[in-house]
């Protein structure tokens, strides 16, 4: 059977997912579980994005426009950007697949941080291409250290900023830095995936930077700040050559109807956004005074998550939050041995989680404690 199987299929990791809250309670007997994993929004949606998929629901049975109409002329709206240029798939995952076969011939490479998007990788290996990983030291992806890596066989650099795992953004100077130095046949990716939490005063607006750049490729999505995960809807910015070709490859169908029409919803309540982001940045200040409360080191974050490190096996200390009902993302899934990714959540979530967790490292030794021994 092996030998059926593409040999670059073969060589791919299965993505491994925040474990979901009905699975954490019938495995360990609990009633109440907050999962803080997988960077979903705990505010939910928009009220009207509720109202969307209820009044679409007459439509069950219609395909959905294929060309997502509405939902590129209200990113148009917003944005500024001509409809042409904008294209939107079933989340950002489906698009980083759609970039990957657009792109990647056997042999090339894809150029990413150390401590990325996993997709980025996994699309890259589907297409039989390399992967060359520039090192992140203290969590950052490092700029000038990726144009070194730049050879003949680059096809794709992956910026993703705010970068997943690690929540760390760069700025202004430094992207515009980095640009000047990307040569025109490398196609290259800003992961925007948390765009809407960064809160340093030096971030750039990436769109202004397409008409001077026809490499540059811009993805967001609606899972993160907009809260419709569940939906999947995920949209880009790129010059209109490359958003037609991007158009044969993927699927016809790719965003359901209720996503569409969600996703419009969601665009027309500013409200609910400016919420969130309030929100986060003061679960986000709690984090910071509690880590440093903890003395454990972390990543300042322009994201809804905080990556930090517990100075202890990590999964031994996921296992004892999952007993007191916390999900959170094991550093050693993500390649960060030691360190933990936590979401961040409501306040009432948020004490809970570092109440959990202040009782979990007393009760699991530090890696300190043991190499002194
Ligand atoms: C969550 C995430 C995405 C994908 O989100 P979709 O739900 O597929 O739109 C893309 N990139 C990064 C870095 C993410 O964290």
């Amino acid at each position: 059977m092996k030998e059926l199987i593409r040999e670059e299929v073969r060589g791919m990791k299965r993505y491994v997912a925040g474990k979901p809250v009905s699975e954490v309670k019938r495995e360990l007997g609990l009633t109440q579980v907050v999962k803080m994993a997988s960077n979903e929004n705990p505010w939910g949606a928009s009220p009207r994005v509720k109202e969307a998929v209820v009044r679409t629901l007459s439509d069950i049975s219609r395909y959905p426009d294929s060309g997502s109409f509405g939902l590129r002329a209200a990113l148009m709206a917003k944005t500024g950007v001509p409809m042409e240029k904008i294209f939107a798939g079933c989340g950002s995952d489906s698009l980083i697949k759609v970039i990957s076969a657009t792109f990647l011939r056997p042999g090339e490479e894809i150029l990413m941080g150390e401590h990325s998007f996993s997709r980025y990788e996994d699309n890259a290996l589907l297409m039989g291409a390399r992967v060359v990983k520039s090192p992140m030291p203290q969590g950052f992806l490092d700029l000038p250290d990726m144009l070194t890596r730049i050879t003949d066989k680059t096809r794709i650099i992956y910026l993703c900023c705010p970068n997943n795992p690690t929540g760390s953004a760069f700025g202004k100077a430094q992207f515009e830095a980095f640009l000047l130095h990307v040569p025109e046949r490398v196609v290259l990716v800003l992961d925007e995936a948390y765009r809407e939490y960064v809160t340093r005063e030096d971030y750039f607006e990436a769109l202004d930077y397409l008409p001077d750049h026809p490499r540059l490729i811009v993805l967001r999505t609606f899972s993160k700040a907009y809260g419709m995960a569940s939906l999947r809807v995920g949209y880009g910015f790129a010059q209109e050559e490359l958003v037609e070709a991007f158009q044969k490859v993927m699927d016809p169908f790719l965003v359901n109807l209720f996503a569409q029409e969600a996703a419009v919803a969601a665009l027309e309540d500013e409200d609910f956004l400016r919420h969130v982001q309030e929100e986060n940045r003061k679960g986000k200040a709690y984090f910071y005074e509690e880590l440093q409360a903890l003395n454990l080191p972390y990543v300042p974050s322009e994201a809804n998550f905080v990556l930090f490190d517990t100075g202890r096996d990590d999964l031994e200390v996921f296992q004892a939050l999952l007993r007191k009902g916390y999900i959170v993302r094991p550093g050693s899934y993500l390649g960060l041995p030691g360190f933990l990714r936590v979401t961040i959540s409501t306040m009432e979530d948020n004490r809970g989680f570092f109440e959990a967790l202040r009782q979990v490292l007393e009760g699991v030794v530090s890696k300190n404690t043991q190499t002194r021994r």
